[in-house]
């Protein structure tokens, strides 16, 4: 299924909108309100402009999955907050809750990161998704120690069993996260996955199932305390299946800026 382009503003928040009910109703649906439910907006084919209409429309949660793109993105959007002058007040507030919508601008890494670019990183998200290996882990945690403040990170699992996607396989999510919970410029806030690229409902609803239980399992342990609350999976194509299955975070590109051109849309999961 391909989604025209979103060109003009009034269609960015038509899109907006929609993606906005469709949550809503889906959160609805498994007894849960709007608010339970994060929004990540993947901004990775957006215009900067449509970037910043976003904003002034009040989405804070923004998300990148590639380095490069993630850099540029931050540099002109600070400039441009900074103008406006709306940056910078909240950020020293503690988020006990990382699920819960932000009144200042949060950056989320959701792609594959690599160790030799973890500290360029960091130092622009307050989530990043993606951390899929304890050498990746470790490499934080170094990071970390030079650090005021633990970072914030989200392991990401599996649950498909397809060989090319990251993520630790659902049998070791839990001694992982052990691991993770003992580093402690590390702070473990849930878990993120990817359903696999097919049509088969069963399928995608079968990963999302899985990482709801291992999820469940960690809180159920106690593994990584209060902290441990999020749950990040579903797409523009499958966020609604997603969010019945137990997601409180879902990261949204297409569904909000329509598909991208298909030269853009080259090399998106090898940073
Ligand atoms: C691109 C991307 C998304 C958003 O995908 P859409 O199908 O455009 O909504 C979500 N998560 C990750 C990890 C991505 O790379």
């Amino acid at each position: 299924m391909t989604i025209a382009r979103v060109t003009t503003p009034d269609q960015l928040r038509d899109a907006y909108q929609s993606v906005l009910d469709r949550i809503a109703n889906a959160a609805a649906k498994s007894g849960r309100r709007p608010e339970d439910v994060l929004l990540v907006a993947v901004t990775k084919y957006a215009a900067p402009d449509q970037i910043r209409q976003l904003v002034d429309m009040g989405q804070m949660d923004l998300g990148e999955s590639r380095v490069q793109q993630l850099e540029k993105r931050v540099a002109s959007l600070s400039e441009f907050l900074s103008r406006k002058r709306t940056l910078g007040s909240a950020s020293t507030r503690e988020d006990i809750d990382i699920t819960k919508a932000a009144t200042h601008v949060r950056w989320h890494m959701i792609g594959h990161l690599q160790r030799n670019k973890a500290k360029q990183v960091i130092n622009l998200v307050d989530l990043t998704h993606s951390v899929d290996s304890l050498r990746l882990a470790e490499e934080l945690h170094n990071i970390g120690a030079k650090r005021d403040k633990p970072i914030d990170i989200l392991l990401q699992v599996n649950a498909s069993g397809e060989t090319t996607k990251s993520g630790v396989a659902i049998p070791a999510v839990i001694h992982l996260a052990e691991q993770i919970d003992s580093m402690l410029n590390l702070r473990l806030r849930g878990l993120m996955t990817m359903a696999p690229k097919t049509d088969d409902e069963g399928l995608i609803r079968a990963t999302f199932q899985r990482t709801y239980e291992v999820f469940k399992e960690v809180q159920k342990y106690g593994i990584a305390g209060k902290y441990f609350t999020a749950l990040s999976m579903g797409m523009s194509d499958d966020f609604e299946l997603a969010i019945e299955c137990g997601a409180n975070v879902v990261r949204v590109g297409s569904a909000l800026f329509g598909d991208p051109e298909p030269s853009e849309a080259d090399g998106d999961e090898v940073e």
